[in-house]
């Protein structure tokens, strides 16, 4: 990056908000796509169930709307999830006019009053991100760039004028500008010490946004996803999707007996937050295990073949053994919040995808609502732009003889340890069950670590503000559950 770069849209990650961003805008000018890693190296390619959406006409988007609300505990911007469930079919349309093929009949998640998940395989959200790879590569007004870290938003009174950024591993930050910036960065599981989240989930677009003096909104409801595949002594946790619940797949303790139902008659589909904590308290008498014996091995195979492939070169076979679980940090349902054209409050600067909080899931997401989400709210940026009278689309976005700041870039192994420190810390504090105490304490053992680098500082911040919102919330709500509520 030896050239000043200017664009007229600068997308910031490769996930499915990104590149459905950068192929929409692309009608109206020139776009760059700049991602942190490779471009498959997102949450996006790791999604399993589906996308929901009301398609049959057995189905309603009262319904949809309502199982939203009830799954985030009340807590969603309803005008945002009517917004959200009745373009959804124009989303779903949308991916397969790109060639996205979806089965003919949806399936059920937990909490959908009826199956409305519409899948592709077993690895949806794969085969959704190498169709929007596979469009975008042959967009010529598209360009590419791999391996670029966005550090910081260039700012000036008339709002964002895009990023400060680093490439590779160079030492110097260079300015990228943008007429319009699009912050699609995804979530921020990597926060924590178990996580189904791939590595560029740092939370980095929530960093830039609060150093740009943006407020965050929501972000204490981090879903926990109760089934991941523990292989903690590979320090990784593989997801083994709600469809499977949806099928059958029993959570079983060490003898083998069912225990959810003791917390919630609705069992195995009752919402994420109340069956990870059952699997949480269960974890402390022994092992929990998916259970998927009793089910037809060959409807299993033929339903879920990635994931019974990929299981098994973890070493465990799905259909034949009861396989152990553990929950861990799966989603962000708050962020950087937004409006229905996905524009912050800053001039020039959109959010979408994970790093977005458009209210639509409220204190916990109902299933298969975040892809849907960012195709929506890229869809509606798309729109909002072309017809905005307001945003200046003749711009020059470049403010000349403009100093990128400095950072420091510390040696990586000692970058991964103050990672992993941070994860320990949040998850012990910040996890499925959080108590007062032990978030002041966290708050002062995040901000004790003493570093300098720019990427350990930006998950300081972000997990101070993390923090700082749990405890701003003294009673529990969705996915988001105090033990000593405050009176
Ligand atoms: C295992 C798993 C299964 C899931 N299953 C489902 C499902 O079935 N249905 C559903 O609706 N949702 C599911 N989700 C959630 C869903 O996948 C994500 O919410 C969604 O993919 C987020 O898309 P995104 O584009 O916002 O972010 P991502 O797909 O995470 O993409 C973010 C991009 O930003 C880049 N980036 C980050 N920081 C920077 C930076 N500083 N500079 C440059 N680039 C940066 C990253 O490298 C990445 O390319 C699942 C999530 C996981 C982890």
């Amino acid at each position: 990056m030896h050239t000043m770069i200017k664009t007229d849209y600068l997308v910031i990650g490769s996930g499915i908000a990104g590149l459905t961003c950068a192929h929409l805008l692309s009608e109206f000018g020139n776009v760059l796509v700049i991602t942190k890693g490779e471009l498959k190296s997102a949450n996006t390619y790791s999604a399993q169930g589906g996308i929901a959406a009301v398609i049959e006409k057995e189905d309603s988007f009262e319904s949809h709307l309502n199982d939203t609300i009830k799954a985030g505990a009340g807590h969603n911007k309803e005008s945002a999830v009517k917004y959200l469930v009745e373009h959804a079919p124009k989303a779903i349309r949308f991916l397969e006019s790109i060639g996205v093929k979806f089965e003919k009949t949806p399936v059920l998640e937990a909490c959908h009053s009826r199956p409305r998940v519409w899948r592709t395989s077993d690895f949806t959200g794969r085969d959704i991100l190498n169709q929007l790879i596979k469009t975008v590569q042959k967009n010529k007004k598209i360009s590419i760039k791999e391996y670029i870290d966005a550090v910081e938003i260039i700012e000036s009174d008339d709002g964002c004028h895009g990023v400060f950024a680093r490439e590779g591993d160079e030492t110097e930050l260079k300015p990228i500008f943008a007429k319009q910036t699009i912050l699609a960065t995804g979530g921020f599981g990597q926060l924590f010490g178990r996580t189904t989240n791939t590595l560029g989930s740092g939370g980095d677009g929530l960093a830039l946004a609060i150093n740009a003096g943006l407020e965050l909104e929501d972000i204490e409801f981090v879903q926990f996803h109760p089934t991941a595949l523990d292989l903690e002594d590979k320090g990784k946790y593989f997801l083994l999707s709600e469809v499977l619940r949806g099928f059958g797949a029993r959570i079983v303790d060490q003898d083998g007996k069912q225990f959810i139902q003791q917390f919630d008659p609705r069992g195995e589909l009752a919402p994420r937050d109340l069956v990870s904590r059952a699997v949480f308290f269960e974890l402390m008498n022994g092992p929990v295990y998916l259970d998927m014996r009793h089910l037809d091995e060959k409807v299993i195979k033929k339903t879920f073949p990635n994931i019974y492939k990929q299981a098994k070169e973890y070493g465990f076979d799905i259909v034949n053994d009861k396989v152990p679980i553990t929950p861990v940090a799966h989603y962000a349902c708050g962020g950087i919040p937004v409006d229905l054209k996905g524009a912050t409050k800053m001039p020039g600067l959109f959010a979408v995808g994970e790093v977005a909080c458009t209210g639509v899931h409220g204190a916990n997401r109902l299933a298969s609502n975040s892809l849907l989400e960012a195709v929506v709210f890229s869809i509606s940026i798309a729109d909002s732009i072309e017809r905005s009278v307001e945003i200046d689309k003749d711009r020059d976005p470049e403010i000349k003889d403009i100093k990128p700041p400095e950072v420091v870039i510390e040696d990586i192994a000692q970058v991964k340890a103050y990672s992993s420190r941070i994860g320990k810390i949040m998850w012990k504090r910040a996890g499925i069950i959080r108590t007062k105490e032990g978030l002041e304490q966290a708050k002062k053992q995040i901000v004790e670590i003493p570093a300098r680098d720019y990427r350990i500082q930006h998950r300081q911040l972000v997990c101070y503000k993390i923090l700082e919102a749990c405890l701003n919330r003294p009673h529990s709500l969705g996915a988001h559950y105090i033990s000593d509520e405050l009176a």
